[in-house]
């Protein structure tokens, strides 16, 4: 459907145009005539097919710039919120209304700045409610309340965040919500504060003619050769995921020294370092990201060529956020999946769903071995976790030269047993832990060290 036929005003159609978007995607041909009569939604449709234009046009179309914050979109990370930021500004560039980001880690003051004149905002959980708390954000004249990713929100513990948040809209608002799944919380939130909302579904599944999905049987010592045998062979841009940030600095550390421009980006990092990955990539000087399941979700990397499942993905949904990485828009992909014996069980059930056509694969009779160290990453930085390996400007240069002594190896033993049971450090908790309310607190000791002043009201001008 084009987008002319949606009834939309011409300062909105304009804007579409130059971001080179001419067909409307299915779940925004469903979505937006719906939102714009008014009505409640909760979409369901894969990584990648558009659904921040899908809740973002018709609310531009809809809002009228300057009447305090009128619309308030929540994103379960930092790096989705400047994403959707980025993408409703620039649909919204001659509509005349404001958008303020919102999300921790940085300091307050900015993005209080930016809340006075804000029409729409977007923002992480645990920063909305820290600017809710202190009085620079007002949500009493909200018209759309927007949850975006809610299974990933629940995951990573911000359910009640969430509700706190919608207790602060005005009842008479329009509820939009997008969620790869509906588990019961997500549906408790449904029923309890959505106002019959019309289901509506986009494409289930990444188009299978344009993604081709092979996976390998490997033993734990030929899994990072196998992996800096394809980064080598292969051009494009990649993004290899594992299962834990230790695991991805690893990794990343690992194939740097093999000459692969390449950096981690996971919740460890701080939000300017994850940008700048981002940033890294689109730009094309690094051609490699190695990340874990929430940092990657949701980010837009155009052009991904090759998605390597290094660790093996949880579950037939992660697999299928993971290669949503790829083959978008027409273009084509390869999802490579790496599998020790550790892995069967786990992708056994990826396998079991059909609709995934994955086959097996031999490994190169040409593939050298390389060895893999272990401890590299956290050689290199002093064992700060998360202080690493994206700090290519500053990494000192005793790292590299004490690895070039150090033998290899490491991958085969400690690979074996090592990083299965490690696999959670990158869940829900850990994830929140740096993304959540304690990040409040890091924004605020950027504004001068001070102690956390919840409540406090002094910065309020109004
Ligand atoms: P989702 O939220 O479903 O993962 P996004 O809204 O992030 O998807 O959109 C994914 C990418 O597709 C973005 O780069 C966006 O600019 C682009 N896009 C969205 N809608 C269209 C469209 N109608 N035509 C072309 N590109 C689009
Ligand atoms: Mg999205």
């Amino acid at each position: 459907m084009k987008f002319e036929e949606l009834s939309l005003k011409p300062e909105i159609l304009k804007a579409l145009v130059e971001l080179g978007y001419s067909e409307a995607t299915e779940i925004q041909s469903k979505c937006i005539p719906i939102v714009l009569s008014g009505k409640d939604i909760v979409g369901q449709s894969q990584t990648g097919s558009g659904k921040t234009a899908a809740f973002g046009v018709p609310m531009l179309n809809v809002l009228t710039p300057g009447k305090g914050i009128q619309a308030i979109v929540l994103t379960p990370t930092r790096e989705l919120a400047v994403q959707v930021f980025d993408n409703i500004r620039s649909m919204g560039k001659y509509t005349g209304l404001k958008m303020a980001c919102v999300y921790g880690g940085v300091s307050l003051e900015p993005q209080t700045d930016a809340l006075r004149r804000a029409d729409i905002v977007i923002g992480t959980p645990g920063r909305v409610i820290d600017h809710l708390d202190r009085r620079s954000m007002n949500l009493t004249n909200v018209k759309y309340f927007v949850l975006d990713e809610a299974d990933r929100m629940l995951e990573m513990g911000f359910v009640d965040d969430v509700v706190t948040i919608l207790k602060h809209t005005p009842k008479d608002r329009q509820s939009l919500m997008f969620s790869a799944t509906m588990p019961s919380q997500i549906r408790a939130i449904i029923q309890r504060y959505f106002n019959n909302p019309v289901p509506i579904k986009g494409q289930a599944q990444v188009d299978t003619k344009l993604l081709k999905q092979v996976y390998y049987n490997v033993k734990p010592e030929e899994k990072f050769s196998l992996l800096l045998y394809f980064l080598k062979k292969h051009q494009g841009i990649s993004v290899v995921f594992c299962a834990t940030r230790e695991e991805s600095d690893a990794v990343a550390a690992n194939l740097e020294r093999e000459g692969v421009n390449v950096m981690a980006i996971h919740g460890g990092l701080t939000q300017n370092k994850r940008l700048q990955v981002v940033e890294m990539l689109k730009s094309k000087k690094i051609t490699t990201i190695v990340a874990t399941d929430v940092a990657a979700r949701g980010l837009d990397i155009k052009d991904v060529s090759h998605v390597y499942n290094y660790d093996v993905p949880k579950s037939a949904e992660d697999y299928t956020h993971r290669i949503g990485r790829t083959a978008r828009a027409g273009e084509s992909g390869d999802a490579i999946t790496l599998l020790t014996h550790k892995d069967f069980d786990n992708f056994d059930r990826v396998l079991r769903d059909r609709s995934l056509k994955i086959t097996k694969e031999q490994i190169p009779a040409d593939m050298p071995m390389v060895r893999f160290d272990r401890g590299m990453a956290r050689r290199s930085f002093g064992g700060h976790q998360g202080r690493n390996f994206t700090n290519r400007g500053g990494r000192p240069q005793g790292g590299r030269g004490r690895f070039g002594g150090g033998r290899g190896g490491g991958s085969s033993r400690s690979g074996g047993g090592g990083y299965n049971g490690h696999r959670d450090s990158e869940g829900g908790s850990s994830e929140r832990r740096s993304e959540g309310r304690s990040e409040g607190g890091e924004g605020r000791s950027h504004g001068g060290g001070h102690p956390p002043r919840r409540g406090f009201s002094g910065h309020n001008r109004r």
